[in-house]
């Protein structure tokens, strides 16, 4: 972010932040694009919505109760309070450790029998550490089944438990919107993966001018794009843009 915000004091990029776009219209060869605020009309459009801004729900009783939450910030708010976190990847392991090194009793819910093998490798032996000498508590090849304002019960290989809790963090993925995708006219593979159509040379799918960069062009496999590997997207558009 330290990176991209001086790409930005260089630069002096036109960024209109907090605008959500609700709809994207194409009349002839111009888009009519409506946000919360204004109407923007452009020859070319460009969609990098990523998927973070759906969380994969874990559909259990109490999931809607204000101590659950599933974006974790920061640790402080955590400290001296009974965390669980649910979920074994990078954003729930960087949230346990945080949590626990500002004084959280941390517990995570982990769904298979070890921590995701995508976890940071630097990251992987401190949180493997951290369970195997007990200052994390893990729940493996378990499950949540119920959330109440002070306890949860866990399903785990040793029958139901119940612990004390005061917060829940839910960090068990997200989704991009793939409806607005299609809304807007960008045809999505048949099979779950949902993947957008587009020219990996060009980067426009099968509406002309319309573009998809970053890691919305994985559909359902968010974990294809990052951002190493999707930042020669901006190249080959701007490159056939500036082409044509
Ligand atoms: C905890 C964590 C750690 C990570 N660590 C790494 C790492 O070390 N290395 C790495 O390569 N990647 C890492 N990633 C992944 C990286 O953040 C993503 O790959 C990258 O941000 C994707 O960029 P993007 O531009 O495609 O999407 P995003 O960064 O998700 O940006 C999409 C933007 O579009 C906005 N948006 C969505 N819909 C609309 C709409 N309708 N109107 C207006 N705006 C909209 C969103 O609010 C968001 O601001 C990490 C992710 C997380 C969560």
């Amino acid at each position: 972010m330290e990176y991209y915000r001086n790409i930005h004091r260089y630069f002096k990029f036109n960024i209109n932040l907090f605008e959500k776009v609700l709809d994207v219209q194409k009349n002839k060869r111009i888009f009519k694009i409506s946000t919360d605020k204004q109407t923007y009309e452009s020859k070319n459009l460009v969609i990098a919505t990523g998927f973070y801004d759906i969380p994969i729900e874990m559909n259990v009783l109490g999931e809607n109760l204000l101590k659950v939450r599933h974006y974790y910030k920061e640790a402080h708010e955590y400290a001296f309070r009974k965390v669980l976190i649910v979920g074994a990847n990078n954003s729930s392991v960087d949230a346990a450790l945080e949590c626990w090194r500002k004084g959280a009793e941390v517990t995570m819910v982990i769904r298979k029998n070890e921590i995701n093998n995508r976890v940071k490798y630097w990251v992987k032996p401190d949180i493997e550490n951290r369970i195997a000498e007990g200052s994390i508590k893990a729940y493996f090849e378990s499950n949540i089944t119920e959330i109440r304002e002070n306890e949860v019960e866990i399903l785990t290989p040793n029958g139901k438990i119940t612990i004390e809790n005061d917060f829940v963090l839910a960090l068990t993925g997200y989704k991009p919107d793939l409806n607005f995708i299609e809304r807007i006219g960008i045809q999505l593979s048949d099979d779950e993966l949902k993947i957008p159509t587009y020219n990996p040379e060009t980067m426009e799918t099968n509406v002309e001018g319309l573009f998809l960069a970053g890691v919305v062009c994985g559909g359902m496999q968010t974990h294809k794009w990052f951002i190493e590997n999707s930042r020669i997207h901006a190249n080959l558009i701007v490159d056939y843009i500036t082409a044509k």
